[in-house]
């Protein structure tokens, strides 16, 4: 099985076989079409298992047919655990949309460094914000980006997201998202916190284990 009969599109293939990705990996194999079909997700997987690929291509396919993001808003938002996985997810994002039909804006948003730059950066509005969930609850809390118009939601090992204890920070993030959405879960673990967390945002989500 190819990228290419995964349904991929010829901007993100071209960006494949530079990287020399020859062939999907397991997961990207069931979470490509799966989150290509729109459908909520649930996966088991670990780090380099290849599940960034397996969210991030089929989320930069669907940001093809959408229109740029505007003012201070995001179209994909991903939530990370820490800032480490925030920079290489967004760098991951460039690297996939290297080919992107039009100009990418994509931004990893994490505490520790000046909020000014950030806030700067989603004046324009960004396609996909990778983000640690204190830092943007802060930038949301200064209106410099709303959660009005975004399409898709990845929670990133949410796993370690709750046993670092970003639990109510999450409840607040999900509060501000709009109802119709589309919703991704990856975690390695599948403790009681991370099941509650589940059942509260996946509709009728496609499993995947490995
Ligand atoms: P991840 O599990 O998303 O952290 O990815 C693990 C590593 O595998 C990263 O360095 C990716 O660049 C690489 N990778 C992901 N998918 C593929 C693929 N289909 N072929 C070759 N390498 C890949």
């Amino acid at each position: 099985m190819s990228f290419i009969s995964l349904g991929l599109s010829e901007s993100l293939l071209m960006a494949l076989a530079e990287l020399g990705y020859e062939q999907p990996t397991e997961i990207q194999h069931k979470t490509i079409p799966a989150v290509l079909q729109g459908r909520d997700l649930l996966a088991a997987a670990e780090t380099g298992s290849g599940k960034t690929a397996g969210f991030m291509l089929p989320m930069l396919q669907q940001l093809i047919a959408l229109s740029p993001a505007t003012a201070n808003q995001a179209t994909m938002l991903v939530l990370v655990p820490t800032r480490e996985l925030a920079l290489q997810v967004e760098q991951a994002v460039r690297q996939y949309g290297r080919f992107f039909p039009r100009q990418l804006k994509t931004l990893a948003v994490y505490g520790g460094v000046s909020v000014n730059v950030q806030m700067q950066a989603l004046r324009s509005g960004c396609d996909i914000v990778v983000a640690t969930p204190g830092r943007l609850l802060d930038l949301l809390a200064r209106n410099a980006l709303n959660l009005r118009a975004v399409k898709s939601l990845v929670l990133d090992e949410a796993d370690r997201m709750l046993d670092l204890g970003f639990s109510e920070e999450l409840n607040q993030l999900l509060a501000l998202l709009p109802k119709k959405r589309q919703n991704l879960l990856f975690s390695a673990t599948f403790p009681e916190e991370v099941q509650s967390l589940i059942d509260q945002l996946l509709v009728d989500p496609v499993r995947i284990e490995l």
